[in-house]
């Protein structure tokens, strides 16, 4: 076995295909054993639940090689009881969290050659997802389902430096009170598309949208949850039910606390208060934590005194800690880097 011939640091954020996915499928109330597959294509009733109804639900997370050369993952037990939430407000089965940390595995090990090198900044990226298979018409949830797992190398996401982004005050909303926020459902983001969309066209990189009942409070991004920092060295991040409960964010947050002794709050956050922070990032699984320079309010901008021509002293170190955590260089806590050769 050899690595692929990849040109490691000039891949970018795209599909490729490899060896080997996980496949399992739900069936007279159980799920089968499953499989590992070569086959990277799915055959289902064109009138399947998830065509018609998108009943649909996913999970990102990434394995990679640590600086002593060992394949890991980080925290995927979260991302196993994230989507068993998700799967619950769906009206989907659940697939146990054993089995997704087992499939992880799986299939890691069998696209190990896929894995890239350390130092180069790309990792493997493994995209679990289900979707309700079975012909649905009349508005109920489907019977069948398959799970599937594949591995895409990625590429690191900030080529040639770290650059604060620019990001408007969106005026779709993202998730309602009581709706789906904070479960990663495919149809939060078909909706999130003509936003982002829209924002390009506008020249901003991502939107930031307040939470649908006042247009008075912070909730995300299309992806990646807020990180604020006051003038006095406390980091913020928004409370809401809409937002999505991300792993990196709750990482960073403990980063922050244990590692860096900084106070932490998670707490509502009022638009009105954000020209208050000095500092701004969004936390997602692909990019760990990208700094916010400037946030845009129908042509007012905010922006954030020590971060806005490049990364905050904060959010830099923050980024250091939790990239040395998961590379191995910094003593990680119990249960968040699990080793798979
Ligand atoms: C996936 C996702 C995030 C980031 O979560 P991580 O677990 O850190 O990758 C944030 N917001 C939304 C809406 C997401 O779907």
């Amino acid at each position: 076995m050899a690595k692929k011939d990849i040109d490691w640091g000039n891949i970018g954020f795209g599909y490729m295909k490899t060896d080997k996915r996980f496949v399992s499928n739900y069936k007279d109330g159980k799920w089968d054993e499953g499989i590992l597959t070569g086959e990277d294509t799915v055959t289902i009733s064109e009138c399947a639940c998830v065509l018609q109804y998108a009943q649909t639900i996913f999970e990102g997370l990434k394995a990679y090689t640590t600086a002593d050369g060992r394949v890991v993952c980080f925290r995927p037990d979260l991302n196993a009881e994230r989507m068993m939430d998700s799967a619950k407000r769906l009206e989907m089965p659940t697939f146990p969290k054993e089995r997704f940390v087992e499939a992880v595995k799986e299939v890691v090990k069998a696209n190990i050659d896929y894995v890239p090198p350390y130092g180069s900044d790309a990792t493997l990226y493994l995209r679990p997802y289900m979707f309700g298979s079975n012909a649905v018409i009349g508005v109920k949830p489907a019977d069948e389902y398959q799970f599937r797992l594949f591995a895409t190398p990625v590429g690191p996401y900030f080529k040639g430096g770290v650059k604060p982004i620019t990001i408007r005050v969106c005026d779709f909303d993202r998730a309602a009170p009581h709706g789906t926020g904070h479960i990663k459902a495919g149809l939060n983001y078909a909706m999130s598309l003509h936003a982002i969309v829209d924002a390009h066209n506008q020249g901003f990189e991502e939107n930031m949208y307040l939470d649908a009942a006042t247009r008075t409070k912070v909730e995300e991004t299309g992806g990646a949850n807020f990180l604020f920092v006051t003038k006095d060295n406390k980091v913020v991040t928004p409370k809401s039910d809409s937002i999505l409960p991300s792993i990196t964010r709750r990482s960073l947050m403990t980063v922050a606390k244990d590692y860096l002794g900084l106070e932490v709050e998670e707490r509502e956050v009022s638009f009105d208060e954000i020209s208050d922070f000095v500092e701004c990032g969004l936390c997602g699984t692909a990019a760990v934590i990208s700094p916010v320079g400037c946030v845009n309010d129908h042509g007012r901008e905010i922006v954030f005194a020590n971060g806005s021509t490049e990364m905050g002293p904060v959010i830099s170190k923050l980024r250091e800690t939790l990239t040395g955590i998961q590379m191995g260089t910094i003593d990680a806590p119990e249960g968040w880097i699990v080793e798979i050769k």
